[in-house]
């Protein structure tokens, strides 16, 4: 059911991604997959940053400030982020910041399992398209959705992998989600210690990538969403996300 536009992402030009990707994002804007959350959000909140970018970080779903302002992680959480960033030389304008779920949750409750799965086609389709070489996972939520098995961070952070993600292979690197560590000190020292290694694994650069394969047939796109406005459409432009 891919509903999502599809190009042939892995031999396109980092223009042509940039664009599909604001098609997404188009798309994502009127999307109606989850009723409650559609009934509830105040913005879609896509995600931000380079859309080129070399390192993607996926937290949980946007919390009030992120619904209010379009872009995600602009919170305490957020600034968080940020100065661990700065600290190993990044800037958050380097990087492509996304989260699993694309609205927010009523009152901050968990996403549930129907919306990850609603959302997740989102999700994938700007992995594919911004083609990271490092995937941070913040948290439980975005760490389970990738592997794709309920291991949780305690257990996994810290500890890069490789994973194939639809035709590419990234390096996956899982921490703690910064909301956790906000209230406990010993959880921001390993978050420290684990965003401290993110240098040396952005110059490994990608793993190596699994062989071609024929491409899939192509169903017809059902469409699912309402379509976006011309208007919506140059709002994504000017809104300095890509
Ligand atoms: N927490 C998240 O997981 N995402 C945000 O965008 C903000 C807080």
């Amino acid at each position: 059911m891919p509903t999502v536009p599809a190009t042939d992402s892995e031999d396109s030009t980092a223009f042509e991604r940039r664009e599909a990707l604001k098609e997404v994002l188009a798309q994502a804007r009127g999307c109606v997959r989850c009723p409650e959350l559609a009934a509830t959000r105040k913005t879609v909140v896509f995600g931000a940053g380079n859309a080129d970018a070399e390192l993607m970080f996926i937290g949980e779903a946007p919390g009030a400030s992120e619904d209010e302002q379009g872009v995600p992680f602009v919170g305490r959480a957020g600034k968080l982020l940020e100065k661990l960033l700065e600290e190993i030389g990044l800037l958050r304008s380097q990087v492509f910041i996304a989260n699993v779920l694309k609205c927010r949750p009523p009152g901050n409750r968990d996403p549930l399992p129907v919306e990850i799965e609603n959302c997740q086609e989102y999700l994938l389709r700007q992995v594919e398209l911004i083609q990271p070489t490092v995937i941070c996972t913040l948290g439980n939520f975005s760490t389970k959705l990738l592997r794709g098995d309920p291991t949780g961070i305690t257990r996994l952070h810290g500890q890069p992998e490789v994973l194939v993600l639809g035709k590419r292979a990234v390096r996956l690197y899982p921490i703690y989600h910064p909301a956790a560590a906000l209230y406990t000190p010993r959880m921001l020292e390993t978050l420290r210690e684990d965003f401290g290694k993110l240098p040396e694994l952005l110059a490994q650069g990608a793993p190596e990538q699994p062989p071609e394969q024929e491409p899939p047939e192509l169903l017809e796109p059902e469409p699912e969403t309402q379509p976006a406005s011309a208007e919506e459409r140059a709002e994504a432009d000017q809104l300095g996300l890509f």
